[in-house]
């Protein structure tokens, strides 16, 4: 089973209480596809420009990860910068500098095309829908947003949520999203709008599904150390995605269990800078903290 996912390839800088580093792997489908790769091939749709670092795509191809439909164009890689404050919970942009991503438009290689989960990260909702118009029949689809899209875009954004099963999304751009500032029912009116299953992302606050069985909580793993939170949400997407591929199953419990993967993942994102962590993770690891999980909340 593989997992489809079109996003950005970036190269971050980033300001956090632990240090700062710059020109560092980022992106969302990097973070996304690095956190699926432990449970499927992730397939990634990008663009970088020449001026990536040959050995961040070396990395990505070292974790299974197929780039096929990674293009590299003449002109920079996305850049983006974040600082984080002390709390961590918020974050300020620095800078956005799309580069090459400027005119990012994504194509899929013939052999992406017969995708039975994809996951769209951030872009513009209209290029999202591109992807879903070239995929065969993928049997589950879901996206993500951000509050640029939902203010600038909303009869496209609102278009392709007509034509995905899932939206992961965190708590601020839901309320925004909807207008309602409680989180069930803004929850209630994303499905109304298409999506039966949404996820809202609440930060250290955990993360929420809600689906036609119910609603489903999941806590953020409880750190002693958090070094960036960057690429958090995208870790989580990933994780949830890459479970729910390789399991195949799209039950009740199935999408319980990968909110747990998902929420796994993102724990272990945080650890470190970048995408660091993920460079000595392993699935032994992550299925312990899975249990780990379990009697969290169990009682
Ligand atoms: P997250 O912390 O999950 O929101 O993901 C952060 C990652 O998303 C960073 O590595 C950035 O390079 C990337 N990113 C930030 N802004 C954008 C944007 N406007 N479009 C696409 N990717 C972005």
């Amino acid at each position: 089973m593989s997992l489809l996912v079109v996003g950005s390839v970036a190269l971050d800088d980033i300001e956090a209480p632990a240090g700062s580093v710059k020109s560092v792997l980022g992106g969302a489908a990097s973070y996304c596809a690095i956190a699926a790769s432990y449970f499927v091939r992730a397939q990634v749709v990008g663009v970088t420009g020449d001026d990536f670092p040959q050995e961040h795509l070396e990395f990505l191809a070292a974790r299974g990860i197929d780039l096929a439909g990674v293009t590299r164009a003449k002109g920079r890689t996305f850049r983006w910068g974040g600082r984080y404050h002390s709390s961590l919970n918020q974050r300020e942009t620095l800078f956005t500098d799309l580069g090459v991503f400027e005119h990012f438009d994504p194509v899929l290689p013939p052999e992406y095309l017969d995708a039975s989960f994809v996951f769209l990260a951030n872009i513009h909702p209209k290029l999202q829908r591109g992807v879903l118009e070239q995929a065969r029949a993928p049997r589950f689809s879901a996206m993500d947003t951000m509050n640029f899209w939902i203010e600038g875009e909303r009869a496209e954004l609102e278009k392709t949520l007509s034509r995905v099963a899932g939206l992961v999304i965190n708590d601020e751009e839901a309320r925004q999203l909807t207008g309602v500032s409680n989180l069930v029912r803004a929850a209630d009116a994303i499905r109304a709008l298409g999506p039966t299953t949404v996820i809202v992302k609440r930060g250290e606050h955990g993360a929420l599904l809600f689906d036609e069985a119910g609603v489903f909580a999941a806590p953020a793993f409880p750190l002693r150390e958090v070094q960036d939170p960057t690429g958090a949400g995208d870790s989580f997407a990933g994780g949830f995605m890459g479970a729910l591929a390789s399991g195949g199953s799209l039950s009740a419990d199935a999408l319980r269990r990968a909110v747990i993967y998902g929420s796994v993942l993102a724990s272990f994102c945080v650890e470190r800078f970048s995408l660091d962590r993920f460079r000595t993770l392993t699935r032994d690891e992550i299925d312990d903290r899975f249990e780990q999980f379990r009697r969290l909340t169990r009682f």
